[in-house]
């Protein structure tokens, strides 16, 4: 049963700007809604071009504050700000729960804490941050070079509305390491942690104006990727979004970070641990009702184990716990939107039309507290072939698509047959095959014999239209920062004229 505590009474949200909220000019707001319920949660006011300018304003003073103190107090704040999201999970992942309608039991353990360990990771990272001294030798008169690595300024974060607060935090902490502002725009469907996130960074001691929060649609989007005084947009996103946002941010030469869908494939030789392999699927599929960018919702399983494999896999998808996502017990929550649900539901029977075989996933629970609520049961579909829209497209959803291999050579030409490239995995015991197939799969972020785990210090990111640039791990830092190069002479100008 959900907690009994009462829930948060939401005023109206509006952007957040300078250290404070900031009321905007026009008047107009939205609403967010309960995905287990569709009923509003409360109003966000919309930020236009004067909360932009204003938010704009606000970093680039920040900016002035934030760049020139030293690594060690920034990373000392960043840290603070991750004690404050641990002491406060319970509050932000029901608000989040509430938002999002991901299972509190995932809000809980996942959620806030990827996003404080976030924080402090790159808190830890702030006061290593610096460049090389490389001493030319007796050649140039020991002349010398040292790069400085500096802040690029005033950045914007994008958000979906899968992870909104890890999202936040993942896209804040590296960029605010390396002494840069930021203006964080959250997914329009999920205003709310993102504002929570602002008031921890304000008690933990951020000066006003390097984080800041603006709310609304694509259009508030826009007004940052084409924000002249913004040095750098980093969104998560759809891929078709992607190619917006870097083509707006072409005017201008921004620097780019795109984290973009995915198809990803996860294979299975017959060799495997085979209830690993299957607990792995179901992390690659179900995990947040399957609204995650990496999921592994191609599973290509080697023939001489797959029915074994379909057997567990269907028993284990029928025993999960679908439900109101504010009870501990839920493991399947609500989609975001009754829109998202509609489309999911149409792939399923797009699924079953193309001739693959449904083989669980029909019919909800028979419970009335769901029929209010963008519910979808987890599906698995048996028969399918790499052309099939399930096979092909990205869902975002609870749908996987199982499909038999005998070759490796094979498995991995179909594994590699998508324009995207985000994530794959490999289950085997065969230490060579594991490494061999994993080298030879188009995909940024991988694992072999496990799935879906992103522990900050891994780099995380896509190939080919999955997306550009990577967050988390030292790597982040490439994409926050740039190098100056200093050459120092310590002899006389040589000059020809
Ligand atoms: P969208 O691409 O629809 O939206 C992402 C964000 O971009 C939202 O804040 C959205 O605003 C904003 N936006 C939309 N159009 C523009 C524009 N032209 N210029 C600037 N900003 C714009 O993605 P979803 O929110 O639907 O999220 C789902 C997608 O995100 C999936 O494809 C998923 O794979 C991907 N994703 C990728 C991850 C990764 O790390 N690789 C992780 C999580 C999700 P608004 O809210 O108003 O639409």
């Amino acid at each position: 049963m959900p907690d009994a505590a009462p829930l948060p009474v939401l005023t109206t949200q509006k952007a957040w700007v300078g250290g404070r909220f900031l009321d905007n000019r026009d008047g107009r707001t939205f609403q967010t809604l309960n995905p287990a319920t569709n009923r509003p949660l409360c109003e966000v006011e919309v930020s236009g071009a004067a909360e932009v300018e204003a938010a704009v304003e606000a970093a680039e003073a920040g900016f002035a504050v934030w760049s020139a103190m030293g690594g060690t107090a920034r990373g000392r704040i960043l840290k603070r700000a991750a004690d404050l999201l641990r002491a406060r999970n319970r509050e932000l992942a029901v608000l989040e729960t509430l938002d999002s309608g991901k299972p509190i039991s995932e809000a809980e353990t996942v959620d806030v804490h990827s996003g404080a360990d976030c924080l402090e990771y790159y808190g830890g990272l702030a006061a290593t941050l610096g460049g090389e001294h490389v001493d030319l030798g007796a050649e140039w008169n020991h002349s010398f070079f040292y790069t400085r690595r500096e802040p690029l300024g005033v950045c914007a974060g994008i958000g979906a509305w899968n992870y909104p607060l890890q999202i936040a935090c993942w896209k804040a902490a590296p960029a605010l390491a390396c002494g840069n502002a930021m203006i964080f725009k959250p997914a329009e469907l999920t205003p709310l942690t993102a504002l929570k996130l602002a008031e921890v960074f304000k008690e933990a001691g951020l000066p006003d104006g390097v984080f800041n929060v603006v709310q609304g649609f694509a259009e508030t989007g826009q007004l940052l990727t084409q924000h002249d005084r913004i040095a750098k947009v980093s969104l998560t996103g759809e891929v078709g979004t992607g190619k917006k946002v870097m083509a707006a941010a072409a005017a201008s030469l921004k620097e780019v970070t795109l984290e973009l869908g995915g198809k990803s494939p996860l294979i299975v030789f017959a060799d495997a641990d085979l209830d690993n392999a299957v607990s792995a699927a179901l992390l690659a599929n179900f995990f947040t009702q399957g609204e995650i960018c990496s999921n592994g919702t191609r599973v290509f399983v080697e023939a001489p184990i797959k029915e074994a494999f379909l057997e567990r896999l269907v028993a284990r998808t029928k025993a999960m716990r679908i439900g109101d996502p504010l009870d501990p017990d839920t493991q399947v929550g609500a989609l975001i939107s009754a829109e998202h649900r509609d489309k999911v539901r149409d792939y399923i029977r797009a699924g079953v039309a193309a001739g693959a075989k449904l083989m669980t996933g029909e019919t909800l629970p028979d419970d009335p507290a769901l029929a209010e609520g963008n519910y979808v049961a987890p599906a698995v579909f048996d028969a399918c072939t790499d052309e099939m829209s399930i096979v092909q497209e990205e869902i975002f959803g609870p749908v996987l698509s199982l499909l038999s291999f005998s070759e490796e050579d094979d498995v991995v030409a179909r594994a590699n047959a998508t324009p995207f490239g985000l994530a794959a995995g490999v289950f085997t015991r065969d230490l060579q095959r594991a490494h061999r197939v994993i080298a030879r799969l188009q995909a940024g972020t991988c694992w072999i014999n496990t799935y879906n785990l992103t522990p900050i210090e891994m780099p995380f990111g896509g190939y080919r239209q999955s997306g550009l640039g990577r967050e988390n791990g030292q790597a982040a830092i490439e994409h926050y920062s740039q190098l100056k190069s200093v050459f120092v002479e310590m002899g006389d100008v040589e000059s020809p004229y």
